[in-house]
């Protein structure tokens, strides 16, 4: 039997990121991964044609760049070769009437565009962006803090010593506020509050969800402050650095290894059972960085405590994606060239189109009009596809997992694998009235719909590429259940990690080094 300090099931960049700082902490870390190659949502793969290199998931890789790991570890991680690719055009909208709006690093070329809508809101955006040097520590410490009693009353200290009660009271309020209640309050031209309003429908925050005012302001500032970065050659460029530094401190990665159970004693983790039948014993720590409903089938008598069980039962997960990669001729010949430059154009030309698509998915039908995000990676590194040509990573939201039905009353099939195909060329569709000829341009494509990307990686649950919905009951001090959002359960020994739990979705690594960091200090 194979024996370590800490064994993680499933190679994310959460669990790898975990077992990297355990690994540097002394800890002999053993990573089991039920897929053939690590990365979960990050990896990069030639999915349509030889020499096209396609981001399966996760493309934008700005949040690993700020997050706290890379900080400790930049020096580690580019020596075992990750790379960055600055953007400097990060992301634009584009109208039915061929007008667009777009937010690039030179702050005087994206006021201009926002003045040509409403001058109004380009003072406002000039303000907002004078202002975020002083609201953004409050933001970024409380994402970046373990949801625990002190270090929530400590950033709340810090927020009521810089600006009083009312500071306070105003944070709260934006907190809870909806995209569309901040953005109605904030601007008057509609095309501003669709260019930031798409960035909620990343995740699931339709405009009218409470909660989701942060994602459009903090991508808007953040974007416009510090630019965006991709990885060189692909995503999977961050996932190879950790996977070495991992190895580098002794630790061992195991693919094709789904695991299977874990394996308690008197309520206590021991190991864990891989499905081949092998037992793996970890002396300190079992870490899943799994869906919560996962442990329905690796706890299979429950964690001891039923009121969890329940809760990891019943987690929410937001409506699915079906992504859509195509390998081009050249990029997409949108209506002003300058949008060929931009690393996500966004086709989601109002508030209330999002909260259509929205609205619709989660009620189980195919939308009529899905917002559809536009990545043109190869725009920015060239190098992930043969000279002169072209990928396009396409985002389509949002997407039931179950299918009723029919928003549009076209597609008659109610399983994936046959509505897949039609429910992306609908997609293709709405992108070629605003780039026609964009079909001309297609050598190969690739649907993945809701259930391909569950069965690549179970953590997708639905098509979910959150793992989890973030609205407000299920976020912050509620992430994954209330009571263990600082990643321990009732199985001693036994933590969670990974998008389910605190800090959530996206490639910051917050979890996984937070609880490697609670675990092994650092
Ligand atoms: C289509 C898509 C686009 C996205 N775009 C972006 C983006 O541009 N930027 C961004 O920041 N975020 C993006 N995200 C979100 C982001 O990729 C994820 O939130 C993040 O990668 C989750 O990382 P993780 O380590 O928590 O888990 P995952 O990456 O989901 O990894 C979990 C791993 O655990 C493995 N596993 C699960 N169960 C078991 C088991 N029983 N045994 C063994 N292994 C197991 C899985 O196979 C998987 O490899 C995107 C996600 C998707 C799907």
């Amino acid at each position: 039997m194979s024996i370590y300090d800490a064994v993680i099931i499933g190679a994310g960049h959460n669990g790898l990121a975990c077992a990297a700082h355990l690994g540097k902490r002394g800890w002999r870390v053993g990573v089991f991964e039920g897929a053939e190659q690590p990365g979960g949502a990050v990896k990069t793969l030639e999915l349509t044609a030889p020499g096209f290199r396609h981001d399966f998931g996760a493309m934008n890789l700005n949040l690993f760049a700020g997050s706290a790991f890379h900080k400790a570890y930049a020096a580690d991680l580019a020596a075992h070769g990750l790379q960055f690719v600055p953007v400097g055009d990060c992301f634009a909208s584009v109208f039915p009437d061929g007008r667009w709006l777009g937010v690039s690093t030179d702050p005087a070329a994206t006021q201009a565009r926002i003045r040509a809508f409403s001058a109004r809101d380009a003072e406002t955006w000039e303000r907002l962006l004078a202002d975020f040097p002083a609201r953004a520590p409050h933001l970024f410490a409380l994402l970046g803090s373990p949801m625990k009693k002190r270090a929530i009353a400590r950033i709340f200290f810090s927020v009521f010593r810089a600006g009083g009660f009312s500071g306070l009271l105003e944070l709260t309020r934006f907190l809870l506020s909806s995209s569309r209640a901040w953005l109605d309050e904030t601007f008057e031209s509609d095309e501003i509050k669709a260019l930031l309003g798409a960035w909620g429908m990343h995740i699931d925050f339709a405009p009218d969800i409470a909660g989701g005012a942060i994602f459009p302001y903090l991508e808007g500032m953040a974007n416009q402050s510090f630019g965006m970065v991709l990885g060189k050659g692909g995503a999977d460029t961050m996932i190879k650095a950790l996977a070495a530094m991992v190895e580098a401190t002794g630790g061992r990665i195991e693919c094709g290894t789904p695991v299977a159970r874990i394996v308690t004693e008197a309520g206590r983790a021991s190991g864990v059972e891989l499905a081949d039948g092998r037992r793996i014993e970890a002396r300190r720590a079992v870490i899943g960085s799994v869906a919560p409903r996962a442990l329905n089938t690796l706890l299979p008598a429950g964690s001891g405590d039923s009121g969890f069980d329940a809760r990891m039962r019943d987690f929410r997960h937001a409506p699915g994606t079906m992504m859509i990669h195509l390998a081009l001729d050249d990029l997409p010949d949108w209506p002003d060239a300058a949008l060929r430059r931009f690393a996500y154009v966004h086709l989601a030309p109002s508030l209330d189109r999002m909260a259509a698509a929205y609205a619709q998915a989660v009620a189980g039908l195919l939308p009529s009009e899905p917002v559809i995000v536009v990545g043109q990676p190869t725009a920015i590194d060239p190098g992930r596809a043969p000279e002169g040509k072209h990928v396009l990573w396409m985002q389509v939201r949002m997407a039931p997992a179950e299918i009723r039905g029919d928003a549009a009353g076209a597609i008659e099939a109610r399983d994936w694998e046959n509505a897949k195909e039609a429910f992306a060329d609908r997609a293709i569709g709405i992108a070629e009235r605003y780039v026609p000829g964009l079909k001309q341009k297609i050598i190969a494509r690739r649907v993945f719909g809701p259930l391909d990307l569950e069965r690549e990686d179970p953590n997708l649950v639905g098509g979910d590429q959150v793992c989890g919905s973030h609205h407000l009951a299920q976020n912050f001090i509620f992430r994954p259940a209330p009571g263990y959002a600082d990643w321990h359960t009732p199985v001693r020994n036994f933590h969670l990690t990974g998008a389910a739990t605190w800090p959530g979705a996206g490639v910051g690594a917050g979890s996984g080094y937070m609880l490697a960091r609670q675990l092994a200090g650092g």
